[in-house]
């Protein structure tokens, strides 16, 4: 990847003369099954500019209460698009359509319009949510005219774990954003997909966001090499997370969400008695293993092409023995 970045071809992409930045695209559109794609600075860039291009001012956009634009987006959308948000609650990020037929707005003169509809897939709950739910929000939307988005961070992820092409998974969304960075393993960058002329008017978007950026192909060439070896890779991330759970699930204190291992995130909680989480996180930080603090009491842990199975190992020994330290056991369940 490093050595393809050296030796990209390279022009102003600004002009769209960057011939590294348009393979990118190119490529990047047909694996996910859309006529066009944009390169953009990051997931977080790809959502927002997304949801800029397909609305108005003053629009509500509904979004599933636990997806990342809701939770990890800084509330950009009021900020960026003016528009308001309106949460719908999802068990991880699948939606009930009466839930969204609720929350529709007909015309009235008191209402917003309803300019988008968002969902996200693979979820960041580490969960992947089925094609027949995205179909049946889709086909709401079309009946109503409002246009959905799709936050496919890890799409080939989900992909991976329904054994279909990212197109049957794309094809229920007009637009698509994916991260070539995280599993894929490129150090920077998203493509926003979707009809040539929503690619079109992203394209200004993104300009009057500040994301029109030159010499890009340097970072394209990464994106290229990640498009083109890494999704086939994934398979194995998802082995090693299951591998991970199993071992974690092993120890006494331990509770792994084992309906939330669909790709390459364990989540779990840990039983505490006489330790904080910052005990915990001190322990594994010593070990060499460095974790974020819990979120709403669950831990996440992520492998990815880096992640050795001996690394797994280590991680799931290092955490049996803090167990065991902190509860006086031998810190293995008895069977
Ligand atoms: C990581 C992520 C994003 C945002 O990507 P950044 O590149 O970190 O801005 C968006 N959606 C989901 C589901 C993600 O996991």
């Amino acid at each position: 990847m490093l050595e393809a970045m050296v030796s990209a071809r390279v022009g102003d992409d600004v002009y769209e003369d960057d011939p590294t930045v348009k393979e990118l695209e190119a490529l990047g559109a047909e694996m996910v099954g859309k006529e066009a794609s944009l390169f953009v600075p990051s997931g977080t860039f790809g959502n927002q500019l997304a949801i800029l291009t397909h609305t108005r001012r003053g629009d509500e956009v509904i979004v599933p209460e636990s997806n990342h634009i809701v939770e990890h987006e800084v509330g950009a959308m009021a900020v960026i698009s003016g528009v308001q948000l309106r949460t719908l609650r999802d068990d991880r990020g699948r939606v009930a359509i009466e839930d969204l037929e609720r929350l529709y707005r007909e015309e009235d003169i008191h209402h917003p319009r309803t300019g988008l509809i968002c969902m996200e897939n693979a979820h960041s709950s580490g969960s992947v949510v089925p094609l027949e739910n995205l179909e049946e929000v889709y086909q709401f939307a079309r009946s109503k005219g409002v246009p959905v988005h799709l936050d496919g961070a890890r799409i080939f992820n989900a992909a991976c774990h329904l054994r279909v092409g990212a197109p049957e998974i794309a094809q229920y969304a007009d637009s698509v954003m994916f991260c070539l960075s995280k599993g894929l393993c490129a150090p920077v960058g998203s493509l926003l997909a979707g009809s040539k002329e929503f690619i079109k008017k992203a394209r200004k978007m993104r300009k009057l966001m500040g994301g029109g950026m030159r010499q890009v192909g340097y970072l394209a060439a990464a994106g290229l090499v990640a498009l083109k070896v890494m999704p086939q890779k994934l398979e194995e991330d998802h082995r090693k997370a299951q591998t991970l759970a199993r071992q974690l699930s092993r120890v006494e204190g331990i509770e792994v969400f084992f309906d939330r291992l669909d790709i390459n995130m364990v989540f779990f909680r840990v039983r505490r008695e006489s330790f904080s989480d910052a005990d915990f996180l001190q322990f594994l930080l010593q070990r060499g293993i460095k974790i974020n603090p819990p979120m709403k009491g669950e831990y996440r842990l992520v492998t990815h092409y880096w992640i050795s199975y001996p690394a797994i190992e280590h991680t799931a020994s290092s955490i049996a023995e803090f167990m065991e330290k902190a509860q006086g056991g031998d810190g293995t369940k008895s069977l």
